[in-house]
């Protein structure tokens, strides 16, 4: 153990004490409250189905009746902690230090000393877990600056906390069950953790890990879509490290529903790590699809709603959701310490196409027993009110569908069966026929209708050949593209590029979607086209053709009422949906300090009544290219950004070392220099600046440059002058390689 390590380890043992101090006091303080469910302590309810993990593994997978682990000695347990430091509650840190690490205790609600009253009011953030009073006051400003509302107005006060805390644990059940009074003791033991690998501070490459000692489960295995400046890019997974090296600690894989941001990058993780998959059926169905692409097998069980599956020490249960795709779940966890509930992707859609209803029962249930921590989806997280029910769209497309004079053309996500669903019965009440257009839209029809999820009314599905020799107006193209990407179906039709359909005067185009942030400019650009074109588009959120499939601040609002966790992570947002996920929570009535937003890879350790935040695990993107996965990094982007910008000046010469009859060689050029330019200017038209190019190099290369060990030495001197020329003539920067090759 080296010093360093050494004084961490000692710095870690006096901190543990300050918490577990923390700790005692506010056990004692709190005389009625009960443990949080804990292992064992929920029974399945009846009519539940059980599933064990254990059942094909090849490893056996320890029972959930096993007892929690017993502490590890001192010694080891430092030893394991050793290279974690951990930062006091008072100390100061850095908001922008990933790495950090903060010990933090929930005070007892009466002992907030030192801790101003306002204070209380700002989420808190486990960047700057230690908050200090002169951040408070910043952190406040910040509030007030993008709320635009003074901060008073929005956020709840102190007694509301108060009311919320007495409130909560009375609902705690009176009589502790044995075994949460046996891990009494495991009260300061912080053995559960929670470690985001994707999903947060973006929307995209959702991956969140649950750990509890020797096991580990995965929620969900995402894809985000490269951003503008990635080049060549196709993918972004997240970076699973830490999973590879703890893959034989992995029970089980469970995903909340088959949207790529959740699924995308499990062939690649299934790849690495083998353990069974957990889901509901199209979720799988769509899973299957990607594993065959890849030529990848896994062991995939289907499940349903309310089923159980235990995976180590974890009991999991589904939940079922209502999102813009069918199957969504939550999960409920069970662990050791409590059970967190993990919802995802989610509306409370009241009135849902398929008639399957979230279940508000389950959850609601899961909040009297008590929630230890609540992870719920912050997408809209800005957005006030209530979501529009997916059936609302419905009648709009028929008033669209009735009186549009010819052909129309709809686009959405493929994905989006129920909004499939409804542009079929929309087009069959008008007494339309649908063709089904593109690939991506044509494999999901024909999975969704196969599996059961979509229903498609007798006689309306036609082929697109066929369709083109019908009156016009008795037709509906569906196709793909509502995102204005670049090879999707109305992208190409606007562009006048695609094979079989012509955007004529007289059609009508439905974009039933909005774009996803970043997207703005395509989708506007083949709404340009199309208008060019001669036909009408509606493509306006105010013309409701559109609903979003995540929970606004209302919906999200009542999960918080129902779950009544005693921690919350929003998760599924960008940093400031986060933030204002946590604050809503705030307005619900949770204390400040129980709102945790976190960064992707901390570690979130919780025990029964408190939690920290230790370390820092590696995360971050990993870039997919081609067949390539992680051999494109920030140097391969940046000479690729290089490129696109200057362009590329390739100088090749090749000069004699031939030793001649006398004693020492003499060097020379033999052929070249040759310059070639791509990307950079039309080379014809200056043809003067390659030839002065030239004579440079020609002038320095010069016999004792030539010589063996001072090669290296001439292309670094050639590369600088040409480099400095091209940008006295020409202003441009353009990427320059020297070849130099000996005859
Ligand atoms: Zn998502
Ligand atoms: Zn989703």
């Amino acid at each position: 153990m080296t010093e360093n390590k050494k004084n961490e380890g000692e710095k870690k043992k006096g901190i543990d004490l300050v918490v577990r101090s923390a700790i005692d006091r506010l056990v004692s303080a709190e005389q009625d409250a009960a443990a949080m469910a804990s292992a064992g302590a929920v029974p399945a309810a009846a009519g539940r189905r059980t599933k064990t993990a254990a059942a094909s593994t090849a490893e056996p997978v320890r029972q959930q009746s096993r007892k929690p682990r017993q502490r590890k000695p001192k010694a080891a347990e430092s030893k394991e902690t050793a290279g974690s430091p951990v930062v006091a509650p008072t100390e100061v840190v850095a908001p922008e230090a990933k790495t950090v690490a903060a010990a933090k205790t929930q005070p007892p609600a009466g002992k907030k000393r030192g801790r101003p009253k306002k204070n209380a009011t700002a989420a808190t953030s486990m960047a700057s877990a230690a908050v200090q009073p002169a951040r408070a006051v910043s952190r406040k400003a910040n509030v007030r600056a993008y709320s635009g509302k003074p901060a008073d107005e929005q956020l709840p006060t102190q007694s509301f906390h108060s009311n919320f805390l007495a409130l909560h644990h009375d609902a705690a059940p009176s009589k502790p069950h044995a075994a949460a009074a046996a891990s009494k003791k495991g009260d300061r033991e912080y053995k559960l953790k929670i470690i985001p690998l994707g999903g947060l501070g973006e929307v995209g490459k959702n991956m969140t890990l649950i750990q509890y000692a020797d096991d580990i489960i995965v929620v969900d295995g995402g894809v985000s879509f490269p951003e503008n400046d990635m080049f060549g890019v196709d993918l972004v997974i997240p970076d699973y490290s830490y999973l590879i090296e703890n893959k034989d600690k992995v029970r089980a894989f469970f995903l909340t529903h088959g949207h790529e941001d959740h699924i995308g990058a499990m062939p690649y993780i299934l790849n690495d790590i083998q353990a069974p998959v957990y889901s509901a059926p199209l979720t799988l169905g769509l899973l299957r699809g990607k594993l065959n692409e890849h030529r990848i097998n896994a062991d995939l069980r289907q499940v349903a709603p309310r089923e159980e599956v235990t995976a180590g020490l974890f009991r999991v249960e589904f939940v079922r959701l209502t999102h813009s795709i069918p199957d969504t779940m939550g999960l409920a966890v069970t662990t050791p310490v409590g059970v967190i509930l993990l919802i995802s992707d989610f509306k409370m859609d009241l009135s849902p196409i398929d008639g399957k209803q979230m279940d508000f029962g389950r959850i609601s249930a899961l909040g009297e027993k008590g929630v230890l921590l609540l992870m719920s989806d912050s997408t809209n997280a800005e957005r006030e009110g209530f979501t529009g029910s997916e059936r609302s769209v419905g009648a709009n497309l028929e008033r669209i569908f009735f009186n549009a004079p010819g052909r129309i053309i709809v686009t959405t996500f493929a994905s989006h069966v129920h909004r499939v669903q409804q542009v079929m019965q929309a087009a069959f009440k008008a007494g339309r026929k649908v063709a089904v257009c593109g690939r991506g839209m044509q494999n999901m029809t024909a999975i969704a209708a196969a599996m059961g999820y979509l229903e498609v009314p007798d006689k309306t599905l036609v082929d697109i050949e066929r369709i083109q020799d019908m009156p016009a107006d008795q037709t509906v193209i569906l196709t793909t593209g509502s995102q204005g990407e670049m090879m999707a179906g109305l992208t190409r039709m606007a562009a006048g590029e695609h094979k079989q359909v012509q955007i004529r005067e007289g059609d009508t185009v439905v974009i039933s979607a909005t774009p996803i942030p970043g997207n703005d400019r395509m989708v506007s650009r083949t709404v340009d086209n199309l208008f060019r074109r001669g036909a009408y588009v509606y493509y306006e959120r105010a013309q409701h053709i559109h609903v979003s499939g995540h929970a606004s601040q209302e919906e999200l609002k009542l999960l918080l009422n129902l779950a009544k966790p005693r921690y919350f992570m929003p998760i599924h947002g960008e940093h400031h949906m986060l933030q204002k996920h946590a604050m809503l929570a705030q307005q619900v009535g949770m204390a400040a300090e129980n709102t945790i937003v976190m960064e992707n890879g901390q570690v979130l350790e919780l025990a029964r009544r408190s939690y920290r935040a230790t370390r820092s695990v590696e995360s971050g993107r990993v870039f997919v290219d081609g067949l390539g996965v992680g051999d494109v990094g920030a140097t391969v982007l940046r000479e690729r950004r290089q490129l696109s910008e200057g362009g590329v000046i390739v100088v090749s010469m090749t000069y004699s070392h031939e030793r001649g009859r006398g004693r020492s060689p003499v060097p020379k050029l033999v052929a070249g220099p040759d310059i070639l330019t791509r990307g950079f200017i039309f080379e014809k038209e200056y043809e003067h600046i390659i030839g002065e190019m030239k004579e440079k190099v020609v002038a320095l290369s010069t016999p004792e440059r030539l010589a063996d060990s001072n090669i290296n030495d001439l292309r670094n001197q050639i590369r600088s002058q040409l480099s400095k020329f091209v940008i006295e003539r020409t202003g441009r920067r353009p990427v320059i390689m020297v070849a130099v090759s000996v005859m």
